[in-house]
């Protein structure tokens, strides 16, 4: 999973102002999903049956059996953990069985990495076992600290500290006369998937690539290490894929199709989301010898790192050689997968997913989401004992591989692209969870639902509801960031969902197939120091995060929830007024940013005309004057806005004819066709044509950022062409977007008609 500084990031972002754009609104009140579609005093029941189930021992126990031993993708445990869940599936009243892939997965064979200049130090790229924490002391078949996809290699070559390894930061090098080429680079861990930095690298012509994760951002400065607290110590290492996922996660030698057995596959050279140079992830004790003998300009204030030393940039003295090389063998990759058969309509899926895989022993990443979500599966299947059947079909996954790439659940996805398009109505994934604040994301479609079920579920310790705890984290927020009064955002009615980018397996479903998918967590108080090192165990897991296991259980009873009430549902409960909403937001951001670049554009040229650059500068400092921009041009949005105002309309209509549909007044059959247009809206935001230079990504409203990975892009297309300075690819983007609002907006319009007969 991703670390959940991330999802912060993205809420923070993705909470702008109201679109600017005129459109007439129907004054229609909003109906809930209980009123038009669901019979309520029945789900009720249902739900209070469910919850009944609930028991957090369950969770103790599978999460203790399940991270007993290390379990990555290849390993005996993998397998073994896969199979306990399927055979749980079966037990509690699903068909079950377990689904394979044959996926490559490097495992490192020679790991040396020593400093060889200006003295010789070896480092120990060893994480020692902690006192008190026993599975930490048990490290057979655990996977060394390493970058799955680094390539092969045997460099030698002077030290550059590039920050956090992204464009920016490249940026700021060449101002500093300072060029990596020929180099290797060391970069701290976080601000974008761990992938970007290597591939940045590559592009600026290093040859290497370190990544470390500095203490200052994971580790002693931001709170007690463990053992005593749940932060990272000297000595963890984050392990972590470096596949190209921004350009397509999945299988690297099946691009865009199943890896089964008999698969046409690529070479390991033809590959292209295989990293290009070297790369090795160290802890910040193995650091520290390497960035204290460094010399050169000493770095901006904002890169200074939490080490007691002064940083400097280099390149060297510091030199190091770094020796990788891997076994690239195929490794079947198990997915346990439980169904119940819809007993209405069959050919519709509510699917949910959480990989089983980690790296490690993964108690918390991803055990505690899979136990929440076996929870979950096993309450449902007591429901079924009683005589109930769900009108819908249900699915269960888990899923392997995810850490190298999110291999298991995107070779699913690509295996079944043709049913999931088909039928699937919703996927709703859960990965790693903790203590804390429900996280929610996931397509805008869903949010007004989400809500409706957040509003019904407690805190397992405030005794109120989620929605409730939310609000008021919000408000005080604002109050401490120095607000007067509250900010609309905490009193809109619906709390607004994170617009999604990647870093679980949520990514194939939403930004490929186009289905509707959602992610879930709690999360804000666990601390996360353990995460993808060695000390991710059960021991750390129960002393630090979700001990008793209240919050996994409430996650249970979130997302059970959601799949009850999608599989219950007459109508299916998507909204698009919240839709809309969103997307104006999107409309409104891409705008304000063509006018940050374009005055971004003038005042730098204005000031290298005048010389500020030169003028200002300290002579005793390399700083060179930033390059010459090119003119901004104009962009017609007005095509957009248009397909806008139809979409805003759209929705409103539908509003007004669920408010004026009586339960019960269509056929069954008329109410399949209603439901089908309403599936097929957020899969008309998908172009065949995907994104520039990443087609298998065809999602036209969110996609992970080329160049931060795991950070969402909203209408990704115009938004990167604004950043990257591709003005062509902006206008191309502006009419491909407008045209997918307009084919979600005819089939809004098309289930509108059919309630309107009713
Ligand atoms: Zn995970």
């Amino acid at each position: 999973m991703k670390r959940f500084y991330f999802i912060f990031l993205t809420i923070f972002f993705s909470c702008a102002e109201q679109p600017r754009i005129d459109t007439e609104i129907p004054q229609v009140k909003m109906v809930s999903t209980f009123d038009r579609a669901l019979d309520k005093a029945k789900q009720q029941q249902l739900e209070a049956d469910f919850d009944n189930t609930l028991n957090p021992q369950n969770l103790d126990t599978w999460m203790k059996h399940m991270s007993s031993k290390p379990h990555h993708v290849g390993s005996p445990w993998s397998k073994q953990n896969a199979e306990y869940a399927a055979d749980k599936f079966k037990e509690w009243g699903f068909e079950s069985g377990v689904e394979t892939f044959e996926v490559l997965v490097p495992f490192p064979k020679v790991r040396k990495l020593s400093m060889v200049a200006p003295n010789k130090v070896d480092l120990k790229l060893f994480e020692p076992a902690v006192k008190g924490d026993q599975s930490s002391e048990m490290t057979k078949d655990v996977l060394p600290g390493y970058n799955a996809f680094s390539a092969d290699g045997n460099v030698t070559a002077e030290l550059v500290f590039v920050n956090y390894g992204l464009n920016e930061d490249y940026e700021e090098l060449k101002r500093m006369g300072i060029d990596v080429k020929g180099k290797i680079v060391i970069a701290k861990y976080g601000r974008s998937f761990r992938g970007i930095k290597p591939k940045i690298a590559h592009e600026n012509g290093a040859i290497g690539c370190i990544m470390y994760s500095d203490p200052k951002d994971d580790g002693y400065v931001v709170g007690d290490v463990y053992p005593d607290g749940p932060y990272r110590n000297e000595y963890g290492i984050q392990r972590g894929s470096v596949l190209d996922m921004p350009a397509r996660p999945g299988d690297a030698l099946t691009p865009g199709y199943a890896a089964t057995k008999d698969a046409d596959r690529l070479s390991i050279d033809e590959a292209s989301t295989i990293m290009k140079i070297p790369v090795m992830p160290i802890s910040y004790a193995d650091a520290l010898p390497l960035l204290k003998a460094m010399r050169g300009p000493v770095v901006p204030d904002s890169w200074k790192g939490g080490l007691p030393i002064t940083y400097h940039v280099g390149p060297g003295p510091t030199k190091v050689n770094l020796q990788l090389e891997f076994d690239w063998s195929l490794r079947t990759a198990y997915n346990p997968v439980g169904k119940i058969t819809g007993s209405v309509y069959p050919d519709e899926w509510i699917m949910r997913g959480n990989h089983h895989d980690g790296w490690g022993h993964g108690a918390s990443d991803p055990i505690s989401g899979m136990v929440s979500l076996m929870e979950e599966a096993r309450a449902i299947g007591e429901l079924t004992k009683t005589g109930w059947r769900p009108k819908r079909t249900l699915i269960y996954a888990g899923w392997d591989a995810e850490e190298p790439g999110l291999l298991g659940s995107t070779e699913w996805v690509e295996y079944n692209l043709n049913d999931i398009k088909e039928k699937m109505v919703v996927y709703i994934n859960t990965d790693g969870t903790g203590v804390g604040y429900l996280s929610m994301g996931g397509s805008h479609s869903l949010e007004k639902f989400v809500n409706e079920v957040i509003r019904d579920v407690k805190d397992p310790v405030h005794n109120v509801s989620l929605d409730s705890r939310l609000r008021s984290r919000m408000r005080v927020r604002q109050y401490k960031a120095g607000a007067l009064e509250v900010n609309k955002e905490s009193e809109r009615t619906d709390l607004r969902m994170y617009a999604m980018g990647a870093g679980s397996d949520y990514t194939a479903f939403l930004h490929h197939a186009g289905v509707p998918a959602l992610n879930m967590a709690f999360g804000g108080e666990s601390g996360g120091g353990a995460y993808h090192s060695l000390y991710d165990t059960y021991e750390h897991y129960k002393r630090f995060s979700d001990g008793n296991f209240i919050y996994g259980t409430t996650l249970s009873r979130v997302n059970g929830r959601l799949v009850l009430r999608l599989s219950e549902a007459d109508i299916l409960p998507f909204r698009f007024v919240n839709m809309v909403d969103n997307i104006g937001n999107f409309i409104s951001d891409n705008k304000k940013l063509l006018r940050k670049v374009k005055s971004n554009t003038e005042l730098r040229n204005s000031l290298l005309e005048n010389n500020d650059f030169l003028i200002s500068q300290n002579p005793k400092k390399t700083y060179l004057s930033p390059e010459r921009l090119d003119k901004v041009p104009e962009f017609n949005f007005k095509p957009l806005d248009d397909a806008f105002k139809r979409l805003t309309s759209s929705a409103w209509k539908y509003e007004e004819a669920l408010l004026q549909y009586k339960k019960g007044s269509l056929s069954a059959e008329k109410k399949s066709e209603v439901n089908a247009f309403l599936r097929k809206v957020d899969q008309a935001f998908t172009s065949e044509k995907g994104l520039p230079r990443r087609e298998w990504f065809r999602n036209m409203l969110y996609a992970p950022g080329y160049y931060t990975g795991y950070g969402v892009k909203t209408l990704p297309g115009i938004r990167e062409g604004l950043e990257e300075r591709n003005w062509d690819e902006v206008r191309l983007y502006i009419s491909e977007v407008a045209k997918a609002l307009d084919r979600a907006s005819k089939n809004i319009n098309s289930a509108t008609r059919i309630l309107n007969e009713s």
